[in-house]
């Protein structure tokens, strides 16, 4: 079978979903892989690479939509891709499926198998193919990036002949894979980095990498833990802690991230105008939550504001795609391994087993049904 890859179109996306080492993997498992020209531009992939990884490069996405059983993006498709699926044909890429009903029925009337790789269950035995949390990490770090590019000051403390330097306090709000790797990126640069989640359970990790863990002084302790390893709201009564421990915080801090985010809901407000307005001039709040509505009431979402008491609020969304070459390898890597799922016997073969669960979960289109929200995972 042919296993083919599309330039994204969606504007300032610079990833793809394949790589060359990618290509090679697929091999093994028996595909011949295909790409559209110029797919991997943006990501720094020429098509000289690709063709010396053994991959056909295509003049344009018709002819790859023609040639290959199995299609791979990043984005979501647009219309004018998903009309180009046939029956039997399989997509594999971001889908949102709750936010995106139409494009969904509209992959079962062509007949075709849609996985969602942002359904891929959260369990131990798929974190290979989570690519959620790829690029989730990827923005942590990058929003940390962002934010030094912004503050005009070192983060690492420095005793220098031209005066002493106090190290940069930077302040994480939301401690998941995004705010793990936000915290690491900071702490390894100097930094004096505090953090908070409403999930007591990452004190450890927030504390193994060097942090201080922001406990809140609440009878009914830090718990706003959900399923699924994911927070629940929080009480009225918890929220005005945890804001008011926010509140002692913003005149102090230099750089805050947020990344809290709570499934299937708006971004959780936290970050209120009086905080924005307390902290110093010069001080920077990168939002990782903007996507969906941000944590904090002043982003704009994909914009960098600065507001009249001099604080960067930045609030763009496409963190990962800023860093195409790494979260191509990553994610491309992460769909190899569902690609691995899908061919049992490496014979380049796709056997779409509905009773695996982590296939069954990601499935969101096949046989001419749509199979979302699919049952939870019976695993771990
Ligand atoms: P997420 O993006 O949904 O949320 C980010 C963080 O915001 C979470 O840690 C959440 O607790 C926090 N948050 C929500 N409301 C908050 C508030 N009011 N104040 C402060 N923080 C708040 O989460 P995620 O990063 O996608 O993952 C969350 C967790 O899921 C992980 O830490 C992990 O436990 C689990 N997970 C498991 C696997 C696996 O086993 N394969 C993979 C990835 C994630």
């Amino acid at each position: 079978m042919k296993f083919g890859v599309i330039r994204e179109v969606e504007p300032g996306e610079a990833r793809v979903a394949l790589t060359p080492a990618s290509a090679a993997q697929l091999a093994k498992l028996g595909y011949d892989c295909v790409v559209e020209t110029g797919a991997g531009a943006a990501a720094g992939i020429t098509d000289d690479a690709y063709s010396e990884a053994g991959v056909e490069v295509l003049p344009d996405a018709a002819a790859v939509f023609a040639a290959a059983d199995v299609i791979a993006k990043v984005r979501p498709p647009q219309e004018g891709e998903i009309d180009q699926l046939r029956e039997g044909q399989t997509l594999i890429g971001f889908f949102w499926p709750a936010a995106n009903e139409a494009l969904m029925e509209r992959a079962k009337e062509r007949g075709a198998t849609v996985i969602a790789m942002d359904m891929v269950p959260r369990i131990s035995r798929a974190q290979k193919m989570d690519a959620l949390s790829s690029m989730a990490n990827i923005a942590g770090y990058r929003a940390v990036i962002e934010a030094g590019a912004n503050f005009g000051r070192f983060f690492t403390g420095q005793v220098t002949a031209a005066g002493k330097v106090p190290p940069a306090k930077v302040l994480v709000v939301g401690a998941g894979v995004a705010g793990l790797a936000a915290i690491g990126t900071a702490t390894s640069l100097g930094a004096i980095v505090r953090a908070f989640d409403v999930r007591p359970e990452v004190a450890e990790q927030i504390e193994s990498m060097g942090a201080e863990f922001l406990f809140l002084d609440f009878e009914d302790s830090q718990d706003s833990a959900g399923s699924g390893g994911y927070a629940a709201p929080s009480s009225p009564e918890f929220r005005e802690a945890q804001l008011k421990l926010f509140r002692e915080q913003a005149p102090e801090v230099d750089i805050v991230i947020t990344t809290a985010l709570i499934p299937n809901r708006e971004a959780p407000e936290l970050w209120t105008p009086d905080m924005v307005e307390a902290m110093k001039p010069g001080s920077v709040i990168v939002d990782l939550a903007a996507e969906r509505g941000g944590n904090c009431k002043l982003t704009v979402k994909d914009e960098k504001i600065v507001t009249d008491n001099g604080v960067t609020i930045i609030g763009y969304t496409d963190f990962p795609s800023r860093m195409a070459a790494q979260s191509s390898a990553l994610y491309s890597t992460n769909v190899r391994h569902m690609m691995a799922d899908l061919t049992p016997e490496k014979d380049g073969k796709v056997v779409h087993n509905m009773e695996d669960d982590v296939i069954r979960g990601a499935t969101i289109t096949h046989q001419g049904e749509i199979t979302f929200p699919p049952p939870p995972p019976k695993v771990k």
